[in-house]
C-alpha cells in the first residue's frame, strides 16, 4: 500500500510514523507513506493555498486548485476508484470506524487531504474525494491528527503488520462488534487488588467464557449502542439478560 498525505504543515508528521507497528510495517515494505506540502502545488509565486469564503464570513478556506492538482499528480486524472481512495478529513464526514479501516486496508493507494482554517472548498468533497471522513463528533483545528489516526488504524490491519493477526480479529469492534475483554498482568495482587481467580486457574474454557461475559458487560456499560448491531450467539444473549438483571 502507498499512502500520500496532503497538508500545509508537513512538519507535523515528523515522528508519528517512526514508532511501533507503523514503523515496522514501513521497514518491511508493507506500506510507503509520503507527506506532501500542499503549497508545492500552488500556481502562484506566493504559493497561495487559501482564500476568503464567497458569501462572506470569517476565516479562510483551502482553495480547490492546489488540491486537485496534487491528487491528479499523484493518481492521474482518471484514477481507479476500486484501487485508490481519496479521503477528505472533515468533521462533516461519515464517522471513521474499524469497519472503514478494514475496508481502506484493502486499497492499494490512499490519499489523505488535511483541511485547515474554515475547511476546504466544497468542490473537493463533491468532485474529487471518494470519501469524506470524520474521526469523531468534535472539531479540531486541522486534518493532520485525523490523518495520523487513520494511517495508524489502517496500517496495523495490513497483512503481516501485527505479530499475531488474531489479536486484530479479537479486538474491540472486531469480535462480533463488541468491546474487547479486560486484560490483567503481573502482579496477581497489587495494593490488595487481586486479579480475577479464573485467569490464574489455567482452565481455558472457563477463561474464554469469563472473557466473553466481561466483554459483554463492558459493552453494556460503556457502549450499549454497539449491542444493537452486534453478532451475538444465544449464549451471549443469555449472558446479557443476566447482566441486565444485576
Ligand atoms: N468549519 C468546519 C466545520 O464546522 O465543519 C470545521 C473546520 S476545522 C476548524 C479545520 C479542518 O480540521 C477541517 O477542514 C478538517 O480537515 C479538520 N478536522 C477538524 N475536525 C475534524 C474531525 N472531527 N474529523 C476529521 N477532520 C477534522
Amino acid at each position: 500500500m502507498r499512502i500520500d498525505i496532503l497538508t500545509i504543515f508537513p512538519e507535523m508528521f515528523r515522528g508519528p510514523f517512526d514508532y511501533g507497528i507503523v514503523r515496522r510495517a514501513r521497514e518491511r515494505g508493507l506500506v510507503e507513506i509520503a507527506v506532501h506540502d500542499l503549497r508545492d502545488f500552488a500556481a502562484d509565486k506566493h504559493r497561495t493555498v487559501d482564500d476568503r469564503p464567497f458569501g462572506g464570513g470569517e476565516g479562510m478556506v483551502l482553495k480547490p486548485e492546489p488540491i486537485f492538482r496534487a491528487v491528479e499528480h499523484l493518481l492521474g486524472e482518471q484514477f481507479d476508484r476500486e484501487r485508490a481512495a481519496v479521503i477528505l478529513l472533515t468533521p462533516q464526514g461519515r464517522r471513521f470506524t474499524q469497519a472503514m479501516a478494514a475496508y481502506l486496508a484493502t486499497r492499494e493507494r490512499l490519499v489523505l487531504i488535511c483541511g485547515r482554517y474554515e475547511g476546504v472548498d466544497e468542490r473537493v468533497a463533491g468532485y474529487l474525494a471518494t470519501h469524506e471522513l470524520s474521526i469523531g463528533d468534535y472539531v479540531l483545528t486541522g486534518g493532520e491528527v485525523p490523518a495520523m489516526v487513520i494511517v495508524e488504524a489502517v496500517v496495523r490491519l495490513l497483512p503481516g503488520a501485527l505479530h499475531r493477526a488474531e489479536s486484530a480479529r479479537r479486538e474491540s469492534f472486531a469480535a462480533g462488534g463488541i468491546l474487547d475483554y479486560p486484560q490483567y498482568t503481573r502482579p496477581a495482587e497489587f495494593r490488595g487488588l487481586r486479579v480475577p481467580e479464573v485467569l490464574l486457574s489455567g482452565h481455558h474454557a472457563e477463561i474464554a467464557r469469563w472473557r466473553r461475559r466481561m466483554a459483554l458487560a463492558k459493552t453494556l456499560r460503556n457502549r450499549p449502542d454497539l449491542l444493537e448491531k452486534a453478532a451475538l450467539s444465544e449464549e451471549d444473549r443469555q449472558l446479557l439478560e443476566e447482566l441486565r438483571d444485576m
